[in-house]
């Protein structure tokens, strides 16, 4: 059985309180683990050790100091892909083929910002000649990062990576339901010779995450995760008017138009929202079909949804695992309910697979909704599960108006063959990211995040590591001399 610990000011601890949480397995509910539970009080120390090294010598280090700490976790995290990949597909569920995907992500990001932290260097700016004037980049201090269940060691890697980079100390609070690869991952960064309280580990549930966001020691708090706990951490920050990172739900049209390569779309129709059985904050549940092909699509996906092979994620031909949790389950099989109820046609799906062996589990079939209208709550609200909703449109003017019209704005992908269409559509869409004739791409050189209420700020590329620095001019004058402009 894994047992998980707290790891505070470069030592492995229980929780004060010693909280244990019982982590199952979302394919059969059996417990795979036994996590520390931290309370308030455990963030507290971890948030004053990160305070204690980020005031010591660990603003001492050079940016070369840095790019180094950063390659070598990139060498750790590949020495142990597949170890780390086992854990998050026990975890999260997934397939073993999307988390060892996951894992080369991870390890690119990190050498990703160890490159860029490499080649800052600042600015001179012009200035009088007795004058230097520098742009400096400082790190911005004690960084709280909050993340999700759905990717959890991936969006971790998004948050440690610049943060450590730029310069700052880190306290990360994971899912209390998936801390097991940030878990495996804090033993990682035990084993290099960083100073204590550089890197600190809280395992616990939203008490933790309020009291990293509370907190007047952390002067930045990035979160990943759901709208509802954005805006308390939004609120909770104002204590000291802290630096915020939000990424949080989104509402993502895949707007499929007649002239597109239909082989292509439906293919990508189905990648769009099955993908971690639909639990990914850009999966395209949302799916947009232009009228005249409206009914060959459907049929189409009709064809190719019962053929989707589910089971667990460690079978070599499973294509899709369970979703994550009792909660989730509940919660997507109430959203397709209220579909139907509101007039949606169930085509697929909709309920747990028959056969022993999904008895147990959070089990779903793939579903698939058609004539879905804009007004149904399905089509507004984000389901996060392996659900498509399909509604019909007539015009370029009507899907984008449509597709613009929720609060959320992550991510969503257009299907045409004519160039000048994608390129209104991409500069129409309210969105983060728009993909055209293709759905889901996303590297570290590419800004990720939200318009509207899908977040603040971006990660990943070069604005992701400025999010983690300040910005200071300094001003030397190298030959004062007196104005005598008062009472001289
Ligand atoms: P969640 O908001 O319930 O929890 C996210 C994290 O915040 C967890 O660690 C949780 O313990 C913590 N938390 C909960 N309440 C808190 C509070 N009041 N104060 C501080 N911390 C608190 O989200 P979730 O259910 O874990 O994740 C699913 C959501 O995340 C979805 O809405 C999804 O779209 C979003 N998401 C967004 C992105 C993105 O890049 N935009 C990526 C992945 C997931």
């Amino acid at each position: 059985m894994i047992q998980t610990q707290l790891y505070i000011d470069g030592q492995w601890q229980s929780p004060i309180d010693q909280g244990t949480r019982a982590i199952l397995s979302p394919a059969d509910e059996s417990v795979i683990a036994q996590a520390a539970e931290a309370t308030r009080a455990d963030a507290r120390l971890a948030i004053a050790a990160a305070r204690k090294a980020f005031d010591g010598p660990w603003r001492q280090t050079t940016i070369r100091d840095r790019a180094k700490l950063l390659n070598k976790i990139a060498e750790l995290i590949d020495r142990d892909a597949e170890k780390l990949a086992h854990l998050e597909s026990l975890n999260t569920g997934k397939t073993l083929t999307e988390s060892r995907t996951d894992m080369g992500d991870i390890a690119a990001t990190f050498r990703y910002f160890a490159g860029l932290v490499a080649s800052e260097s600042g600015a001179v700016n012009e200035a009088p000649h007795h004058v230097i004037s520098r742009t400096l980049r400082e790190p911005v201090g004690v960084c709280g990062l909050i993340t999700p269940w759905n990717y959890p060691l991936l969006q971790a890697a998004w948050k440690i990576a610049p943060a450590l980079g730029a310069g700052n100390t880190v306290v990360i609070k994971p899912s209390n339901l998936t801390p097991l690869t940030t878990h495996h991952f804090t033993q990682l960064v035990a084993e290099l010779d960083l100073p204590p309280g550089v890197f600190n580990l809280v395992t616990g549930g939203a008490e933790v995450g309020a009291d990293l966001a509370e907190s007047l020691d952390v002067d930045l708090v990035s979160f990943t995760g759901g709208a509802y706990a954005g805006e308390s951490i939004m609120k909770a920050a104002t204590g000291n008017f802290k630096r915020i990172g939000l990424e949080l739900g989104g509402k993502n049209p895949n707007i499929v138009f007649a002239d597109a390569d239909l082989d292509a779309a439906v293919d990508y129709a189905l990648n769009a929202a099955f993908f971690h059985a639909g639990q990914v904050c850009s999966a395209g549940s949302r799916l947009m079909i232009e009228d005249s092909i409206y009914d060959a699509f459907i049929s189409r996906l009709a064809e190719r949804l019962p053929r989707i092979v589910i089971g667990n994620g460690f079978h070599g031909e499973t294509q899709m695992g369970p979703v994550q949790s009792a909660q989730q389950h509940e919660k997507i099989l109430g959203m397709v309910q209220a579909g139907i109820a509101e007039g949606a046609r169930l085509v697929h799906g909709g309920k747990r697979p028959a056969g022993d062996v999904f008895k147990k589990g959070y089990w779903l079939e793939p579903t698939l909704l058609a004539d879905v209208t804009a007004d149904m709550k399905i089509a507004k609200e984000e389901i996060f599960g392996p659900v498509i909703t399909a509604e019909r449109f007539r015009s370029e003017e009507e899907v984008l108006r449509a597709a613009n019209d929720t609060p959320y704005g992550l991510a969503g992908a257009v299907w045409t063959r004519d160039l000048d269409k994608a390129n209104r559509m991409s500069r129409g869409l309210r969105f983060g990211t728009v993909w055209v004739n293709d759905y889901h791409p996303y590297f570290p050189e590419a800004p990720w995040g939200g318009y509207k209420a899908s977040g603040i700020g971006r990660e990943l590329a070069r604005v992701g590591l400025d999010e983690y620095t300040e910005l200071k001019h300094s001003y030397i004058n190298l030959a004062p001399k007196a104005m005598g402009w008062f009472g001289a």
